[in-house]
C-alpha cells in the first residue's frame, strides 16, 4: 500500500474511534489517551523534527503496542500533511503525499516465533515501512539493542529521533517522559514515547476496533511477546471449568470494528504445531486487561 493511502486510512480509523459515543468507560478513557498522544506528536514532536524528511524513524517489533502507535503516528502524519497544504495556492487536490516510506527499525534479537517475523514483514508492507532488519555478525549471532541501533545510525546518520511503543507499565517504564535523550551507554538520539500513558485495556480497545490484522499469537493466549524460548501463553488465561464462560471486555469493539472488517489473527504452521501440542487451551490475549499480569507468560532468566 502507498504511505499516503494507509496514512489516510489510519486517520479515518482514529477519527471514527474519537467520534464514538462512550459505550463503555474503556472507550472514553481510550479517547482521552488518543488525544494526548495526538498532542504529543502533532504539537511537541512534528514541530521540532519533520516527519517528512528522515529526521524520525520508528522502532517496530510487531507487538500490539507499537502497532497501535503506528496507527496513531500515520494518522497524525496525514493530519500534518493536510495542515501543510491547507490554503495552498495550487489547491489541495494537486498535492501528492510527500513521503514514500516510513523509516523503520526491527531488531532481530533472539530466536523468535516465525509468526512474529512474518507479521512484521506483512505489516511493514501494509504500513509502507522501509524496514531495516538488524544484521548478524560473522558467526550468525545477533547484535544487542545498543549495537543494532548504532549500526542503524551509521547507515542513516540523518536520524535525530526514534519513536518507541513503550508504556509506563512496562519494566523500567515508570519514570520515562514522552521526549527524552537516550541514556549513557546508548547511541545518541532522542526517544519519542507517545503512548506511555496507555493501559492494556486502551491498547486492546483501539486495536480491536481498528479492524487491522493482529499478530496471531495473541489469539492463543499470549499477552506479551518475547523470544521463542522465554514466552508462553499467559497462565491467567488458561481455560478451566471455572472460567470457560469468561466474557471478553471488547465485544462491542469486535462487533463494530472500523469498516466492518473481521479481525484477522493469523498464525504460522510451526507455531500452530507448538500450540496444538500444549495440554491447556487459552482464552485470547485480549481477555486479559490487568496491566500487572501482562507479562506473566514471560519466563524470567535464572539469576546467576
Ligand atoms: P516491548 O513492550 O515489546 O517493546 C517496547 C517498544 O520497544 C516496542 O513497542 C518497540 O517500539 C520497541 N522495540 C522492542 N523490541 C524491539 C525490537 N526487537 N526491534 C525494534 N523495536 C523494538 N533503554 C534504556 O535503558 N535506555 C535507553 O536510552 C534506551 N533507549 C532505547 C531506544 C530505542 C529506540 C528502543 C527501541 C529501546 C530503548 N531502550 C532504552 C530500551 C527500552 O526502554 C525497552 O526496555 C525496550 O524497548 C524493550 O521493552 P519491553 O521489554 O517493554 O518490550
Amino acid at each position: 500500500m502507498k504511505l499516503g493511502n494507509i496514512a489516510e486510512h489510519c486517520y479515518n480509523i482514529t477519527s471514527s474511534y474519537l467520534s464514538l459515543p462512550a459505550h463503555t468507560p474503556i472507550i472514553s478513557s481510550t479517547q482521552k489517551a488518543i488525544e494526548l498522544t495526538r498532542q504529543q506528536l502533532l504539537n511537541d514532536t512534528f514541530n521540532k523534527w519533520s516527519p517528512l524528511n528522515g529526521d524520525i524513524s520508528f522502532s517496530y517489533n510487531g507487538g500490539k503496542d507499537c502497532q497501535v502507535l503506528v496507527l496513531l503516528y500515520l494518522s497524525c502524519l496525514w493530519e500534518f500533511f493536510l495542515k501543510t497544504i491547507h490554503n495552498s495556492q495550487y489547491g489541495e487536490s494537486n498535492h501528492k503525499f510527500p513521503l514514500f516510506e516510513l523509516p523503520t527499525v526491527f531488531i532481530d534479537q533472539e530466536e523468535g516465533f516465525s509468526t512474529i517475523k512474518s507479521f512484521v514483514e506483512t505489516t511493514s508492507s501494509r504500513y509502507a515501512m522501509s524496514l531495516y532488519e538488524s544484521s548478524r555478525n560473522e558467526e550468525g549471532k545477533t547484535f544487542n539493542m545498543t549495537e543494532s541501533f548504532q549500526n542503524y545510525l551509521n547507515i542513516h546518520p540523518e536520524t535525530e529521533a526514534i519513536v518507541i511503543g513503550i508504556r509506563h507499565t512496562d519494566p523500567f517504564g515508570e519514570s520515562l517522559t514522552h521526549i527524552q535523550k537516550t541514556d549513557s551507554g546508548w547511541p545518541d538520539f532522542t526517544r519519542i514515547q507517545p503512548i506511555l500513558h496507555w493501559n492494556l485495556e486502551n491498547i486492546w480497545s483501539f486495536l480491536l476496533y481498528s479492524g487491522e490484522p493482529v499478530c496471531g499469537l495473541y489469539g492463543f493466549g499470549y499477552t506479551s511477546l518475547g523470544g521463542l524460548h522465554n514466552t508462553q501463553p499467559n497462565p491467567n488465561l488458561a481455560i478451566d471449568e471455572d472460567n470457560e464462560n469468561t466474557q471478553c471486555s471488547f465485544e462491542w469493539e469486535l462487533s463494530h470494528s472500523f469498516g466492518g472488517n473481521r479481525m484477522k489473527c493469523l498464525i504460522d504452521d510451526d507455531d500452530r504445531t507448538l500450540i496444538d501440542a500444549m495440554t491447556k487451551k487459552y482464552h485470547p490475549g485480549w481477555y486479559l486487561t490487568d496491566d500487572a499480569l501482562e507479562r506473566a507468560g514471560r519466563i524470567k532468566k535464572p539469576k546467576d
